[in-house]
């Protein structure tokens, strides 16, 4: 397995680095982590259910305020210099590469009236990028955490992740609902985070995959393919029009019990197909986080793999968002004596998730990684998702 979630540059070095780039010394040091989603997919932008878990990697940010209006950015992970921006022009869709994510947050924050009058920023992170496991969202999340603090804002922890949210939407351009930002920024060590995305209520379920034996492996399959870039906007409109076939706002309002005879009305009234895949997947996904929170809340975790299982063939026969790499993560670790596993994230690539008893879980990346081989794929990257901390403050020393 590879575990690469401790940061390659350390505290020292970071607040080392910053010295040189900018000439004068951080005021601190912030992490956010990425995240990964144990259950409930495609849900958030139909008002659902979503049950995400902090990973162990985090972006980093070292920070010192300005007050002459320059935002100077620079990430140890990117080639290139410094992309020095000033706060007053900042302008949504105006490009800035990587830049956009952390300069989308200021201007987020200044947009809501936030007083943010400059600042130097020095990004490092752990989180694989593209993989589906949110480094977009923890390079967000640590920017405004980073930004609150020193400014003196007093955001709330949600309150820093919907703003995180806006500068993706907004200022990026990235149609994301706001579970990401959610995750990094109010998971805690543990947990997995129960996460309305109707009204942000949230509650941290008890997930300490060590105390039961257990371990949740992530399995980045290392490819993204392009058919995934127009899926996420065709599924949202197939679900809302599922939602108007039906009468009600979004499908979060249509409960399980019902959803039967609601894939007949739909069929009756000549809806398209898709439309009825789509909607079971929906109302049957967000059900399986409530599945899944009754089964960690009894302490009953294993029980939680064949609830993993069925997500995933939700997604792959119905929303029909999977690939076959992502297929043969779920379908290698099930043969290899895996509890249960799914596709997590938008699909189409990205990881895949596998809960398995601890004793088992080299055995199982193992044949995961020999199935891909044998598949002619390159070899995937698999690491313990370990219920890790949201974003926090991390030197100096609170
Ligand atoms: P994901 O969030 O699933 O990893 P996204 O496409 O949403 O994938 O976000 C990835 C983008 O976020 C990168 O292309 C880059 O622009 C930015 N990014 C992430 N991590 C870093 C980093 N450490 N330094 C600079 N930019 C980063
Ligand atoms: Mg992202």
């Amino acid at each position: 397995m590879t575990d690469n979630a401790e940061p390659a540059v350390s505290l020292t070095e970071l607040t080392a680095s910053f010295t040189e780039l900018y000439g004068n010394a951080p005021e601190g040091i912030w992490a956010a982590p990425g995240r990964v989603n144990l259950i409930g997919e495609y849900t958030d932008f139909n008002d659902g259910f979503v049950m995400p878990l902090a990973l162990p990697h985090t972006a980093r940010a070292a920070v010192a305020r300005r007050t002459d209006g320059q935002l100077r950015l620079h990430s140890t992970d990117v080639p290139g210099g410094v992309v020095s921006l000033r706060v007053e022009e900042l302008a949504p869709h105006s490009g800035h590469g990587w830049a956009a994510y952390p300069a989308g947050v200021v201007w987020a924050l200044r947009e809501a009236g936030h007083p943010v009058t400059g600042a130097d920023i020095q990004l490092t992170s752990t989180v694989p990028v593209g993989a589906g496991l949110s480094s977009s969202a923890a390079l967000e999340v640590v920017t405004a955490l980073a930004l609150n603090d020193l400014f003196q804002l007093g955001l709330s922890a949600p309150e820093i992740a919907v703003l995180g949210q806006r500068a993706e939407n907004a200022f990026v351009g990235v149609p994301c609902g706001v579970m990401d930002q959610m995750a990094s920024a109010c998971c805690t060590e543990g947990h997995a985070l129960y996460l309305d995305t109707r009204d942000l209520t949230q509650r941290q379920v008890p997930f300490d995959l060590a105390a039961h034996g257990l371990q949740l492996l992530v399995v980045d399959t290392r490819v993204k393919h392009a058919l995934g870039d127009g899926a996420y906007a065709e599924r949202r409109a197939g679900c809302e029009a599922g939602a108007r076939a039906l009468g009600i706002g979004t499908l979060r309002d249509l409960p399980y019990e019902d959803l039967g005879a609601a894939l007949e009305t739909l069929a009756a009234a000549g809806e398209d197909e898709s439309v009825v895949r789509y909607v079971r997947h929906v109302v049957s996904d967000n059900h399986r986080v409530e599945q899944v929170i009754a089964l960690l809340d009894a302490g009953d975790v294993r029980a939680a793999g064949p609830v993993l299982n069925e997500g995933h063939v939700s997604l792959r026969d119905d929303l029909r968002v999977s690939c076959p790499e992502l297929d043969l993560v779920v379908s290698a670790a099930n043969a290899a004596g895996a509890l249960g596993a799914r596709m997590t994230g938008g699909g189409f690539g990205g990881s895949a998730i596998v809960l398995v008893e601890e004793a088992t879980a080299d055995t199982v990346a193992k044949a995961v990684s020999e199935a891909f081989t044998s598949a002619g794929h390159a070899a995937p990257g698999v690491f313990p998702a370990v219920p890790s901390a949201g974003a926090l403050r991390v030197a100096p020393a609170a």
